[in-house]
């Protein structure tokens, strides 16, 4: 069977600007592009925007494992942490995506743990099957 590749288009949930970097390729999408912050360093961290791909580009060394904060390019503010990740506790950070709902990832270096989040499952499901041609 045909794997359907979705790619996400999303949204700062603080200030709505868009996060896609049409400048950073990953999985030949433009990628999710986010400031992070470890205990030792800040950096830039681009993320695969095909939902399902674990695709990244970190720019400064994180551990395996480690945590990492992440921030909002345009308005630096601290992303979205919602609820802790199911697998491994960290906490989960979440992105506004356009078409409707919250994706949230893991901000667990190494966990590939996420999902989507619908408000209104029949509504948003109905677009987001509209933007993305299924
Ligand atoms: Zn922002
Ligand atoms: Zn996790």
């Amino acid at each position: 069977m045909e794997k359907k590749e979705i790619s996400l288009f999303v949204k700062c949930p603080l200030c709505g600007k868009s996060l896609m970097d049409d400048e950073f390729l990953l999985g030949n999408k433009p990628s999710v592009r986010v400031n992070i912050q470890t205990v030792e360093d800040r950096g830039v961290l681009h993320l695969c925007s095909i939902y399902g791909c674990t695709l990244k580009h970190i720019g400064i060394p994180v551990a395996e494992g480690e945590v990492v904060d992440m921030f909002c390019p345009h308005c630096n503010k601290e992303l979205g942490i919602s609820d802790k990740c199911p697998e491994c506790e960290a906490p989960m950070v979440s992105f506004v995506i356009r078409a409707g709902g919250v994706v949230r990832i893991c901000s667990r270096n190494g966990c590939a743990s996420h999902h989507i989040v619908f408000k209104d499952v029949a509504d948003e499901m109905s677009k987001f099957y509209y933007e993305y041609g299924f």
